[in-house]
């Protein structure tokens, strides 16, 4: 029997992993560590917890711990692997009862990410909160009950939630004005979730748009939409520090804002979580994510590495891109899981295709936008077209504006975004399919795409971005 195959990190790319390997080979030990308490969760829920559309925190949970262990998985919670041996084939495990060695014959690192918060001083005050976790969001939930409710009974996940925690911020004050600093997904739908509960939001930006990874044409509607639900937008505003006597009270932007507040969101990015690794020979990437092969292996045998901490390769550039999501992970982690299982497995390529809601705005993006693509070092031409989402004469149609990138010289398809009330989102799709097959954009504007009043107009708003593109590539 090989040595067991372990795992770092019990969500979305080590549950992936495990899950996959012990399906193709049930013989093989799997040891999955994690050092919380939750496993196999949906971040990407949190915000809607927040909000209220979800009930309860178990509902973010895919997979209890015991339906994990009944896939033959020796999970192991509270467990924090401290430091990896490759030359051992070893990891250095803290646990509820002390520091154990763990050998293994494969090791997958999938440690994800965590929140940025260090430029922003102040940030760990009390009621300042980054949201990475279901105890981020418990605690920002239970901060927003009135103190006569129950908090743990309204966040539910009693088993595994930081009790302490929701208790303390249960029994405060609820806040009345909340500043959220960054305005990128995670800052726009927290503006949303903290709308429906009454509160006067705002948003700080550094630079003049919102979701800069959507392009202007996104960011623009986005910020109109934010302003018409009652968001208070700072947009060029560098948020310098936090302040408060216990709790946070006051925000200090570096031009001179000031606004009193009683509860802040700081949501200004996310590093890999890669410290694990230093000393191992593991090699970084640029943006100090796992360098990793097509099959998520790093530069040390038997040592994978999948998920948000690590690197994959963009499929416009060819070159290795860090963009965490999810998707990449639960997908890069099953990859792994595969190989290591005896069948050789590629994690495939990342085109950043992302989707947000803020409000009633759908906005997707995905591949290289002009700056993107201009960076990489194509000479990019983009247009911007605003179209219907059904036959004009169907109810519910919307505007959608569709923005799509190509390379002058090939005509192939680099990129593109997408921002309307009516299904917008999801046409991000065609756009990303376009790409994984390398299409030109003439290829793209000759695509049978399907049409019905209900759905769509006769030409899709992909077709005809596809469709004003080609002709200014022509001219
Ligand atoms: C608020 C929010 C909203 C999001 N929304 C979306 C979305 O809408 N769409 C989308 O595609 N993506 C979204 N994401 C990103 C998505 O959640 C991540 O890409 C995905 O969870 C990555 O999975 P992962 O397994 O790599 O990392 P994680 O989910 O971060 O899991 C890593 C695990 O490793 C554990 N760990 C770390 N170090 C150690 C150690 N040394 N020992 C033991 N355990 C360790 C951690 O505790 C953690 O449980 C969102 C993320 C957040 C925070």
């Amino acid at each position: 029997m090989p040595e067991p195959f372990v795992v770092i990190g019990g969500d979305a790319a080590g549950l992936s992993a495990a899950s996959k390997c012990k399906r193709e080979s049930p013989d093989r030990e799997v040891v999955v560590f994690e050092k919380g308490q939750w496993v196999s969760y949906a971040h990407c829920g949190e915000p809607y917890f927040v909000k209220g559309e979800v009930d309860r925190l178990e509902n973010l949970l895919s997979l209890t711990p015991a339906e994990i262990e009944e896939r033959g998985i020796d999970l192991r919670r509270g467990h924090e692997v401290v430091a990896v041996d490759p030359d051992a084939g070893t990891v250095t495990v803290e646990g509820p009862d002390g520091e154990f060695e763990q050998s293994y014959g494969d090791l997958l690192v999938a440690t994800g990410a965590r929140a940025v918060t260090d430029p922003i001083e102040g940030s760990g005050l009390d009621g300042a909160f980054p949201l990475h976790g279901l105890d981020d969001a418990a605690a920002i939930r239970a901060f927003l009950l009135d103190p006569s409710e129950d908090a743990l009974a309204d966040v539910g996940g009693e088993d595994f939630v930081d009790r302490e925690r929701v208790e303390r911020f249960g029994a405060m004050t609820p806040p009345e004005t909340a500043a959220i600093v960054g305005g990128g997904y995670v800052g726009v739908e927290m503006a949303e979730a903290l709308s429906a509960h009454g509160l006067d939001v705002h948003v700080f930006q550094r630079s003049g748009y919102l979701l800069s990874p959507f392009g202007e044409a996104v960011g623009e509607a986005v910020a109109e939409e934010l302003r018409e639900q009652g968001v208070t937008l700072h947009l060029d505003e560098e948020v310098a520090r936090l302040a408060g006597a216990d709790r946070v009270e006051h925000l200090e932007c570096a031009g001179g804002t000031a606004l009193d507040i009683d509860l802040a969101v700081v949501g200004v990015g996310v590093r890999p979580n890669t410290d694990l690794l230093d000393g191992t020979g593991v090699e970084l990437g640029e943006d100090g994510a796992v360098a990793v092969d097509e099959y998520g292996e790093t530069s040390v045998a038997g040592v994978y590495a999948a998920g948000d901490c690590a690197e994959d390769e963009h499929t416009v550039t060819g070159e290795s891109a860090w963009v965490p999501l999810g998707l990449t992970a639960n997908r890069a982690g099953r990859a792994v899981g595969a190989t290591v299982a005896g069948d050789p497995t590629t994690v495939g390529s990342i085109a950043g295709t992302a989707v947000v809601k803020a409000f009633e705005q759908e906005c997707g993006r995905v591949g290289l936008l002009e700056d993107g693509a201009r960076d990489a070092g194509f000479e990019p031409v983009g247009e911007t077209i605003t179209t219907r989402s059904r036959s004009g004469y169907y109810p519910g149609a919307a505007e959608t504006a569709v923005t799509l990138v190509a390379d002058r010289e090939s005509e192939r398809l680099l990129g593109g975004s997408i921002v309307g009330t009516d299904r917008a989102a999801v046409r991000i799709d065609t756009v990303a399919t376009a790409l994984e097959a390398d299409m030109t954009v003439g290829e793209l504007e000759r695509a049978d795409l399907a049409y019905a009043p209900p759905f769509s107009p006769v030409w899709d708003p992909i077709l005809v971005a596809a469709k004003v593109l080609n002709g200014k590539l022509k001219d």
